[in-house]
This record gives structure tokens, C-alpha cells and sequence, in this order.
């Protein structure tokens, strides 16, 4: 299995997330290359790509992930919002492509009112705009809890933005154990069933990536909150069964868990050790989505 968690990179970039995943005994990583609260990305030329390579040649970091900022959402009705978020997707595309790494994990979006039928056909037609088909990249569109009006809670949905996509060559899909547990999917108690779905629906050669989070919401919650490994209502067993299951087993899993705890967390998933570690109670600690 590939583990790895959302990692820092302050500063010194590239370098950073990968002492950060040494750290923790990982084998890949994902970071966001710009801040969630908007303004100018960082100049992707200042992440350290060339001394960052060889180091993660040599500790057996592969196939990192790139998680697109939350600012992005194509399926806006409001155009300066739209505009926004073809600029960004297109530009952040570039960056990544620089790094050389071929994932980019974004949310579909929010129709914020207008309909998920609306939600959908907007964003698709932000990616027609996007994707001239030469992207060296996949851009996997992450499956959603079911909260506010996020379009992607259902695969259908997941599924009907993909059809409506000229270049899909160039999707994939990122699936989200505590996001589809929220949306209704029981992945607890019927994991094959839950992928035979996904083959059914969208198949299975689009998942290229999935989030390893235990939930703090009860089944079909329609809530979209993180919990440690073992501290949540999927469990650790569900848990090491997902990142165990075949389907997955070169894909990069990553924790995006609150509080710190990647390094106990990513050796419990490996069944390294069965002791859950203490949940930190910091304010500062926060989870990324
Ligand atoms: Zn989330
Ligand atoms: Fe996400
Ligand atoms: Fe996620």
C-alpha cells in the first residue's frame, strides 16, 4: 500500500513536504501549492523541484498529489466566480505539470442553489474550457459528504460531469472514505459492493487517488467531518480493510486527519502497531477537506 497525508510547504517547498513525509515513514504525499485564502500563488520555480526529486527517489516517494485550492468552483452561477476558477484550474495545471506530478485533486463544486443538474453542466463546461487535451496530468474530481450544495455526493453525478467532458482522457476520480461514508455509501460493512458501484457507474480504471479519513458524523450524515484513524463512526478495521483492498493497491491513499498524528496513523493503517494514538485537543491543529 502507498500511504501518505496533506504535508506543509512552507517555505522551502517541495523540500519541506518531503522531510514531512520521511518523517512519518510515508510513501507519497499531497500538498496544496497555494493558500486557501486566496491572493497570488507562490512562484512554483521557488518549490525546490530539482533537489526535491532525487530525495524522493531515494526514499521511495512516488505518484504525489496536488489538491486544487478551495477558492475553485466551476459550478458557480456567478461568472466572476466562474472566471475565477477556469484562471486558477488553468494556471495550477501549468504549475503542476512543472512539478511533474500527474494528479490534481479538486472539488466539482457547489451549485449554491440553481440545482445539481445545473451544478454538473457548469462544470463541465469549465472543463471543456480548461482541458486542451495535451495535460500531462489527470484532474481527479473528488467525491463529496452530501453537505450544503456540493455537486459530486453521488458517483451518478460524478459519472455525468465525466460524459459531459470532450477530453475525459484526462479525468480521474478521488474517492473519500469519510466523505463517502457521509453520502450514504456503506463502505463499513460493504466495501466490494461500494466499488462494484463505482466500476457500474464510473469505472474503476478513473480512480486514481482516495482520501483515508476516519468520520466524527454518524452514517449517511450528510456532514463533512474529519476524525483521527480509529477515533470515528468507519473504525480502524474499516479502515485497514480500504487500504488493503486490491483495487487500491498502487493508488496514493492519504490522510488528511486532524491534529498531527500522520506518523501513528499511517503505522496503524499498516497494522505496524493495533495502539490508536491519543487524539490531540489544539485548536491549531486543523484538518484540510
Ligand atoms: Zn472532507
Ligand atoms: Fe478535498
Ligand atoms: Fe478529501
Amino acid at each position: 500500500m502507498k500511504l501518505g497525508a496533506n504535508v506543509s510547504v512552507a517555505k522551502t517547498g517541495l523540500l519541506r513536504a518531503v522531510d514531512e513525509s520521511i518523517s512519518y515513514d510515508a510513501d507519497t504525499y499531497m500538498i496544496y501549492t497555494r493558500s486557501n485564502r486566496g491572493g497570488p500563488a507562490r512562484p512554483i520555480e521557488d518549490f525546490h523541484r530539482d533537489e526535491a526529486l532525487p530525495l524522493m527517489e531515494n526514499h521511495h516517494l512516488a505518484d504525489p498529489v496536488v489538491h486544487l485550492s478551495y477558492l475553485v468552483n466551476l459550478a458557480s452561477p456567478k461568472e466572476d466566480t466562474f472566471g475565477y476558477g477556469i484562471n486558477i484550474l488553468t494556471e495550477e495545471i501549468r504549475r503542476v505539470e512543472y512539478l511533474g506530478f500527474r494528479y490534481i485533486v479538486m472539488h466539482p463544486g457547489s451549485h449554491v442553489g440553481q440545482g445539481i443538474d445545473m451544478g454538473i453542466k457548469r462544470i463541465a463546461e469549465g472543463l471543456n474550457q480548461i482541458l486542451s487535451g495535451n495535460e500531462e496530468l489527470f484532474l481527479c474530481l473528488e467525491t463529496m459528504a452530501g453537505d450544503g450544495s456540493k455537486v459530486g455526493n453521488r458517483l451518478e453525478e460524478i459519472a455525468e460531469i465525466i460524459s459531459l467532458v470532450q477530453h475525459k482522457d484526462k479525468l480521474g476520480v478521488c474517492i473519500d472514505t469519510c466523505h463517502n461514508y457521509s453520502a450514504g455509501y456503506d463502505i463499513v460493512n460493504d466495501l466490494d459492493g461500494f466499488f462494484q458501484v463505482f466500476d457500474d457507474l464510473v469505472g474503476l480504471d478513473r480512480l486514481k487517488v482516495a482520501h483515508i479519513n476516519d468520520s466524527k458524523t454518524p452514517f449517511s450524515s450528510h456532514k463533512d467531518r474529519h476524525a483521527n484513524i480509529g477515533r470515528g463512526s468507519l473504525g480502524l478495521a474499516a479502515l485497514r480493510r480500504v487500504v488493503r483492498h486490491p483495487v487500491l493497491a498502487d493508488k496514493p491513499l492519504i490522510l488528511e486527519t486532524p491534529g498531527g498524528l500522520y506518523g501513528p496513523e499511517i503505522a496503524l493503517l499498516r497494522g505496524l502497531t493495533d495502539e490508536i494514538p491519543e487524539e490531540r485537543t489544539s485548536k491549531s491543529a486543523t484538518a484540510a477537506d
